[in-house]
């Protein structure tokens, strides 16, 4: 499946170019149809599943045509828990929005700011994303009415409703017309989401997205007990014998993704260091490389591994291990994709050795032991 054949005006499909979205992932197949049919839609996926422009898409597609041009009267109103997702949200309506023919404004508000910058900004405003406490100050001073909202979006409702919104999304409700579309999205299906569907949700086409931790399963893993002062030749040797052309490296702190990118280099492996010490600009640089295969090693701390959104990579390996099996989990989980399958490995050190055990049965996983202590890595 491709971006081409989805309904998607040819606008759009320059910016998904642009972005580097190449193909669509799972939940953005079935989730931008049943958007565009009008559907409900009920999907539980979690962040990092690419569900924002699942919706993103369809739902700027479909305002084209439903427009409403009154004053303050937004057409399409997401709810979301934190600030953060909030600027997230609106960073990508706002990207897409450009393909648009019709000028579309889009704007987020949320708690925890000054309100009247966010009064002032809510002027000929078309695509509301807010927090619901403060969405519902807004409506309290008529700064917005919500009278004439044609798709209601709730995205990570799970973490909305665990926040205590419920009084306040039931409110906001009330103040919508009947007649819309509903689009909910949550990373798990638990009572109060089945509850909230039952109110929000007519006929909804309901979509999950398998999760990293299910996905496990699709990941050839090994584990090298090792010395730590052999991790660095080990990982060379590595490197080198298996002919891996795109390795992602995880440490657990900027000096050490920086000594060990170094030290790669320094044997001939083309590899870079990534980590919140090195400029933004730099990032993208290095991670637009990576994924166009122009570097061969790319050495990452955790706090970026969120940002690395590659949607397949046939190395992962922890030179070191994370402290939380959720983690672990998330670092090598994007080793397996859909019907490929990666390989994800791990150096362990003997001062690791209790922990990997923790991480182990958290994952419900006995992953292949592989003793280095007569490996011969001298000269590597
Ligand atoms: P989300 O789950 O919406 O937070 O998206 C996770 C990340 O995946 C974001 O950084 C998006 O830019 C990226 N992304 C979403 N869809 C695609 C795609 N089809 N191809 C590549 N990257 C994508």
């Amino acid at each position: 499946m491709t971006f081409n054949n989805m309904g998607l005006s040819p606008s759009f499909l320059k910016i998904l170019e642009a972005q580097n979205y190449i193909r669509p992932y799972p939940i953005q197949e079935e989730a931008i149809p049943a958007i565009l049919n009008k559907n409900d839609v009920l999907g539980i996926a979690k962040t990092g599943s690419g569900k924002t422009a699942s919706y993103v898409l369809p739902v700027l597609m479909n305002l084209q045509k439903d427009i409403v041009l009154k004053s303050r009267h937004v057409t399409t109103l997401v709810l979301v828990p934190t600030r953060e997702l909030a600027v997230q949200v609106n960073d990508v309506f706002t990207l897409f929005a450009r393909a648009m023919s019709q000028k579309i404004k889009s704007q987020a508000v949320f708690g925890g700011a000054s309100i009247n910058p966010q009064m002032k900004a809510l002027q000929n405003v078309n695509v509301l994303v807010a927090t619901p406490g403060r969405l519902l100050e807004l409506v309290d001073v008529n700064a917005v009415h919500l009278s004439e909202v044609k798709t209601l979006v709730l995205d990570e409702a799970d973490k909305i409703l665990n926040k205590g919104f419920k009084k306040e999304v039931n409110q906001i409700i009330d103040f919508l017309p009947e007649r819309r579309q509903n689009l909910l999205f949550s990373a798990t299906l638990n009572d109060d989401i089945s509850n909230i569907n039952q109110i929000i949700l007519h006929d909804p086409i309901v979509i999950k997205i398998e999760s990293q931790e299910e996905n496990i399963d699709l990941i050839t893993q090994s584990a090298y007990f090792i010395a730590e002062e052999k991790k660095g030749p080990l990982l060379r040797y590595l490197i080198k014998s298996k002919g891996m052309s795109q390795v992602l490296i995880f440490t657990s702190s900027v000096a050490r993704a920086d000594r060990v990118a170094d030290k790669l280099r320094k044997s001939g492996i083309d590899a870079q260091s990534i980590h919140r010490r090195k400029k933004q600009g730099a990032r993208t640089d290095l991670l637009t490389k990576f994924k166009h295969d122009k570097l061969r090693v790319l050495v990452a701390t955790d706090l970026l591994s969120r940002g690395i959104d590659i949607e397949f990579l046939p190395y992962v390996i922890n030179y070191e291990l994370p402290r939380s099996p959720k983690v672990f989990v998330h670092r090598i989980g994007r080793t397996g994709r859909a019907e490929s399958t990666g390989e994800a490995i791990s150096l362990i050190s003997p001062e690791e050795e209790h922990h990997f055990k923790v991480i182990e049965k958290k994952m419900k996983k006995r992953i292949p032991k592989i003793d280095c202590s007569d490996l011969d890595l001298a000269g590597i």
